[in-house]
């Protein structure tokens, strides 16, 4: 007889393509069956067969407080007793476009929409819409969201257009896109050298989230600065993953770098559907009504994920969480560091971490990432369930600890890593006397 989950994806299998509805919930990377969550609370996780996880993917982000944040849920619910929609104006979402300009310095205004994808389309069709060009750069293994033009690849020269990495996508859409590698401001000069005039915009994960854990160099952030106000480009941060992620308010601050628009989504809404594109009041007035640049949404800024995103953001303002966070974080990876176990690094900044199965200690691009040995992730991912602990289902993910995970639950799951490396193959071969 099979499991829950396993029946469960058989259903879902038949009326939903790969029956999932976002790609990476399928496994693909790790095998098995996906786990099929009923019920999250705090830092735990409970599948369909009754099994319980410490849940280190935090939905992918938005669960900085945990699951089912009692102030978050009580203010979903009191905001639900009122209504769910009302596709007219209303009282939270201004309330919450206030919270996040006082959080966020550089956002003069800020527009909501429903989820990171939307708000990045709208960031672009910003950048391109004030400018008057076309071109966007953007960054090898930084995702912005499945929208068309962002879905490409680097094109085999530098100075050639890049190439859709979807069936579906247009190689019109994908010219208007230029990829470079993540840290490579020498390749970023050279793209504004020869294409300044007609790059609308730069946008970057200002840490990268999507490739696991790279931070950006010291100079590559200001450097992107420099070269967008000397050709007259928007600099576009998306803020998704970083986002209130470090303290509370934008990664900007913490780098000292000002991005002409921010892109927010997910962490804003504490669990809610919800994102949002901020930024300087002369762009974000060219927004329709007010300016050309249309956007609309019928649910954007609907008082219940607004409800979400308002808690949220206050009892991060009130708790401070980051602190504690960031060592909780770096204790995890100190000890997966400290192990002696050849061919894996941990990255690891704020709440969040990586464990990298690769030689290489210093991972400042995709090209770099991609030398990690994915089957033994896959490998430890399994074991890492086997023991208890939910993590993100692919190697090129972060690891999200929220405030309510437990020192003890971060270091049982720092010890269930170290049991696997010490008894996976590549530490035994490296180890034992040839
Ligand atoms: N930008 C970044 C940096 C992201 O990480 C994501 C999703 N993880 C998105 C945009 C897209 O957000 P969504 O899935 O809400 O559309």
């Amino acid at each position: 007889m099979d499991d829950a989950s396993t029946q469960l994806y058989a259903r879902a299998c038949r009326h939903i393509p790969g029956g999932v509805n976002s790609p990476v919930r399928a496994f693909k990377a790790v095998g098995g069956t996906p786990f099929y969550m009923e019920r999250g609370s705090g830092s735990k996780l409970h599948d369909a067969d009754r099994r319980e996880y410490v849940d280190f993917c935090g939905s992918w982000g938005p669960l900085i407080l945990g699951h089912a944040h009692p102030a978050v849920v009580e203010a979903v619910c009191a905001a639900a007793r009122d209504g769910l929609s009302f596709g007219t104006c209303n009282r939270l979402e201004v309330e919450l476009a206030e919270l996040l300009c006082e959080l966020v310095p550089t956002a003069a205004m800020v527009r909501l929409v429903n989820s990171g994808t939307e708000a990045v389309m709208t960031a672009l069709r910003l950048a391109r819409g004030s400018t008057g060009r076309n071109l966007v750069v953007k960054f090898d293994g930084c995702y912005h969201g499945h929208s068309d033009g962002l879905l490409v690849a680097a094109g085999s020269g530098l100075l050639t257009h890049s190439t859709p990495s979807s069936k579906g996508v247009s190689a019109a859409a994908a010219a208007e896109v230029l990829s470079a590698p993540y840290n490579d401001v020498q390749k970023v000069r050279e793209l504004f050298q020869e294409r300044g005039d007609a790059i609308a915009g730069v946008i970057v994960e200002p840490v990268a989230g999507n490739m696991g854990l790279v931070m950006p160099d010291a100079d590559f952030l200001p450097t992107l600065r420099g070269l967008c106000d000397q050709h007259g480009a928007c600099l576009i941060f998306d803020e998704v993953i970083t986002g209130f992620r470090f303290h509370a308010g934008a990664y900007a601050a913490l780098a000292g770098v000002v991005p002409d628009l921010s892109v927010f989504g997910k962490i804003i809404g504490g669990g809610m559907p919800i994102g949002a594109v901020a930024g300087k009041g002369e762009i974000m007035r060219l927004l329709s009504p007010l300016g050309g640049v249309y956007q609309a949404g019928t649910l954007s800024g609907n008082p219940v994920a607004c409800a979400a995103g308002l808690a949220t953001l206050r009892t991060l303002v009130e708790l401070n969480p980051y602190p504690r966070l960031a060592s909780l974080a770096k204790g995890f990876a100190d000890k997966v560091n400290g192990s002696g176990a050849p061919d894996v690094h941990c990255a690891a900044y704020g709440g969040v971490f990586t464990v990298f199965f690769t030689g290489k200690t210093q991972l400042r691009s995709l090209q770099d990432v991609m030398s990690c040995d994915t089957g033994r992730f896959a490998a430890y991912f399994q074991h890492m369930a086997r023991r208890g602990f939910y993590l993100p289902p692919s190697q090129f993910e972060l690891n999200f600890i929220s405030a309510a995970h437990s020192a003890a639950e971060v270091e049982a799951a720092a010890g269930a890593a170290l049991e696997f490396l010490a008894s996976s193959s590549a530490f035994e071969k490296r180890s034992s006397p040839v």
